[in-house]
């Protein structure tokens, strides 16, 4: 499994990095994680036909994690025609969600065939699902109250990558992280006490808890950038590629 980040930043440009978008390649199976608005680009930017992508998985439905999806239907709609479904995997309003935004942001131009070939599914909590030859298990993490946001462990290949999504600590990532080979976790903040994003130090205290076989942080804001020198856990930069 390779792991390509494609962006590691927050919602608000932290220090010039991307939005949430991770490329995943295992197997035969070409996905990403997440799908901000820079992710279309960043994948260009790596060089990779966005029409190889079998699947995208979302996390949740904020802006910073989604809000990509449209410049991937306009891009598929225009420049470069795909003939099988592009599978989109998310929380309960995934669909509806993606094709307002589509509409939305492409008007008239979105309404003809409207998005190219997609097959939408819905993940629900502690349910594992196959998509695309891809094992997702999506569980509830907290970041939002009314909607669902969730964690996601995904194999493919013979490997696992457990992916938090935004989230506060969990439990839940104790249990999660055994027999995960690479535990991709948001850390948005340092020190701050948040109940909807990590912090560093929260992190810290419980690692020894982890059982997963190697950590990144990543959706790295301006609190955790501040202090670099004081982490001595992997940090994601933007184009980093990472064997699993
Ligand atoms: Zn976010
Ligand atoms: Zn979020």
């Amino acid at each position: 499994m390779k792991l390509t980040i494609l962006g590691c930043g927050d919602a608000f440009g932290s220090g010039g990095r991307n939005n949430s978008g991770y490329l995943v390649e295992a197997g035969d199976r070409v996905f990403l994680l997440d799908c901000g608005p820079t992710t279309l680009l960043a994948l260009k930017r790596a060089g990779y036909d966005p029409g190889r992508l079998d699947a995208v998985f979302l996390s949740h439905l904020h802006g910073d994690h989604a809000a990509g999806l449209p410049f991937f239907f306009t891009d598929y709609l225009h420049e470069h025609p795909r003939a099988r479904p592009l599978h989109v995997g998310g929380p309960a309003g995934t669909e509806e969600r993606v094709r307002g935004m589509f509409r939305w942001m492409f008007g008239e131009r979105a309404e003809p065939r409207d998005p190219p070939p997609t097959e939408f599914h819905e993940f629900a909590p502690g349910r594992d699902a196959t998509i695309a030859g891809i094992h997702a298990s999506p569980f509830r993490v907290p970041h939002q109250t009314r909607d669902v946001s969730l964690g996601l462990s995904v194999s493919c290949g013979g490997r696992t990558l457990l992916f938090s999504g935004d989230s506060a600590w969990t439990e839940e990532f104790v249990a999660r992280s055994r027999g995960a080979d690479l535990f991709l976790c948001e850390c948005c903040f340092y020190d701050r006490d948040s109940a909807v994003h990590m912090n560093y130090l929260t992190l810290r205290k419980n690692l020894p808890r982890l059982e997963c076989k190697k950590i990144l942080l990543t959706h790295l804001g301006e609190e955790m950038l501040a202090r670099k020198a004081d982490i001595d856990l992997p940090l994601a930069e933007d184009g980093m590629v990472v064997e699993i």
